[in-house]
């Protein structure tokens, strides 16, 4: 039987070789997307070394940070944000990858407990222009991004995209490479984003190749998500 840290291991190599392949030196973070899987399933990752989770129902996440409270995780919040959530997040979450909007970027920063650590916070770009999906339009990003930057219980670290399903690799590299380089402009205009999120299973060796520092990844760990979304 295949176990998820068998999984974990070749995820691991499979990144490795991406950077190689991509003349890299530097790190790619590893965020486990870890949305309707179970608790049990999270302690055995966390157990082999995986810190960073990832999730993107509040109500869910919520549930599991209690179950395993012992733990030092490093939790990523990656969904839609309603504003009626936004208090959960700020309170329970150390990075946010999914803001598309003023409004709740001054909601998550006034909700932010003082105790906490700013909350890090990147920009979630629509670059295909998707309307069902979350994420700003290109011109719009450096307006939020630099309101971000300002609020003081916030930290701007960069940016996040996902790309519409079923495009040729090539197209998924050109928006991925188009990802690094609004990071790039934005951050000549002051700016010190130096996280790019991009890459789940499907797509995270060609977000390494275009110079992503952090993959989201789920069904490539946990196998299947056993339920349907809520
Ligand atoms: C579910 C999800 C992922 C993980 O997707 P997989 O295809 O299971 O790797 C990554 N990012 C976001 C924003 C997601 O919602």
């Amino acid at each position: 039987m295949i176990q998820i840290t068998d999984h974990l291991g070749q995820i691991r190599a499979r990144v490795t070789q991406a950077l190689i392949g991509a003349g890299r030196h530097d790190q790619v973070k590893l965020v486990a997307v870890s949305k309707q899987q179970s608790a049990a399933d999270i302690r055995e990752l966390f157990n082999a070394g995986v810190s960073d989770f990832g999730e993107s129902y509040a109500a869910e996440a919520l549930a599991k940070q209690a179950e395993l409270a012992g733990l030092a995780i490093t939790w990523h919040f990656i969904g839609r944000i309603q504003a009626n959530k936004s208090r959960s997040i700020a309170n329970s979450f150390s990075w946010v990858h999914s803001v598309d909007r003023v409004k709740i970027a001054q909601r998550l920063n006034d909700q932010r407990p003082f105790d906490a650590d700013p909350l890090n916070t990147l920009v979630q770009v629509n670059l295909a222009g998707e309307s069902q999906k979350g994420g700003i339009t290109e011109d719009a990003v450096a307006e939020l991004a630099h309101c971000i930057d300002e609020l003081p219980r916030l930290r701007y670290r960069g940016l996040m995209t996902i790309p519409p399903a079923g495009l040729q690799d090539a197209d998924v590299y050109a928006l991925f490479t188009r990802l690094r380089g609004l990071n790039e402009t934005l951050n000549q205009t002051g700016l010190s984003g130096d996280t790019l999120s991009m890459g789940m299973s499907r797509d995270f060796e060609i977000a390494i190749a275009a110079g992503s520092n952090c993959v989201r990844i789920g069904t490539a760990l946990f196998g299947a998500r056993p339920k349907p979304n809520p």
